[in-house]
């Protein structure tokens, strides 16, 4: 009896800026798709993959989400996340949301603890400390520099993490967290809270985006790629053609998505995007900007002495 396909993509984001170095980044990439390997082939269910993966970048201090985040233009940090589940259509996310570790892990609560999608702000972090998540307390203690950090160009720090998975029961999953875009104006959501956007997941496919999210919001993104994917074009041809809608409507980044067949596409249109993959039948891969390298390999390269 051949096993029932399952795949996993990630991503660090893309607005990767040419000349910086993201190998730290890279290397985390690697040792997480591999854990997410082990445990869709253990036969754990996708929404708790990518809860656990993305939550694990969060707190990694690598990527712009969770101890990685910007600040915007009053020095403060205001988390956006989203979550959903393709077999039921449950979706949970966070706006906006401050002194809290771990945006992901609130809009999971969110989507299994509430009958709410979205929740946004003050009333964000009340629901989080309600459902026992971590406060930052002290902010500067707690910041890191993401990989890539240019202190002296910060705006063109990205980093936001996404991850999709397809588990061997065929049910999909989408998550997504950002710390934001540096300097913008308090109160400002990208599409990484916003399902449709920068997150979505059904029964054909789970996407999540990253790059400016104004554009993504405007081309309503990730339902646009499924839309396509359901409509019977190939999954990288509907990437292709809804980030060309992207530009169109004033920015560029990237996604990943997995279908219901265990097929993977990670596509951009900017200089690079972190990533990783892996699936029932290809090896871990993990990239910044050109190809793709075996994520065993960059492990046990980078260990060497
Ligand atoms: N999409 C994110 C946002 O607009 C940023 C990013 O992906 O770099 O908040």
């Amino acid at each position: 009896m051949t096993s029932p396909p399952w795949a996993l993509a990630l991503h660090g984001g893309a607005g990767v800026e040419p000349g910086r170095s993201y190998a730290r980044a890279e290397r985390a990439l690697a040792e997480l798709v591999l854990d997410g390997e082990r445990r869709l082939r253990d036969g754990d269910a996708a929404v708790a993959v990518v809860v656990n993966l993305v939550a694990a970048m969060e707190d990694s201090g690598l990527f712009v989400a969770g101890r990685g985040s910007g600040r915007n233009s009053l020095g403060d940090v205001e988390l956006d996340a989203s979550l959903m589940d393709g077999a039921t259509g449950r979706c949970g996310a966070v706006a906006a949301l401050q002194d809290v570790r771990s945006a992901i892990r609130t809009a999971a609560a969110v989507m299994g603890r509430s009958s709410h999608v979205l929740l946004v702000g003050p009333g964000a972090t009340r629901f989080a400390r309600e459902t026992g998540q971590d406060a930052i307390g002290d902010l500067e203690a707690w910041l890191t520099e993401p990989d890539g950090y240019d202190p002296a160009d910060a705006s063109q720090t990205h980093g936001t993490v996404g991850a999709v998975a397809l588990d061997q029961s065929g049910h999909l999953a989408a998550a997504t967290s950002t710390g934001g875009v540096y300097q913008a104006l308090p109160g400002r959501v990208g599409d990484s809270a916003v399902i449709g956007a920068g997150t979505w997941a059904d029964t054909t496919v789970a996407v999540s985006c990253t790059g400016e999210g104004e554009a993504f919001i405007r081309a309503c993104a990730a339902h646009a790629v499924a839309g396509a994917i359901a409509g019977g074009q190939p999954p990288r041809a509907a990437a292709q053609a809804v980030l060309a809608l992207v530009s169109d409507r004033g920015g560029d980044g990237g996604l990943i998505l997995v279908t219901a067949r265990g097929e993977v596409t990670m596509a951009f249109n900017t200089a690079g995007m972190k990533r990783a993959a892996v699936s029932n039948v290809r090896a871990a891969e993990v990239g910044v900007d050109g190809a793709l390298q075996p994520a065993r390999r960059l492990i046990e390269k980078r260990t060497l002495p």
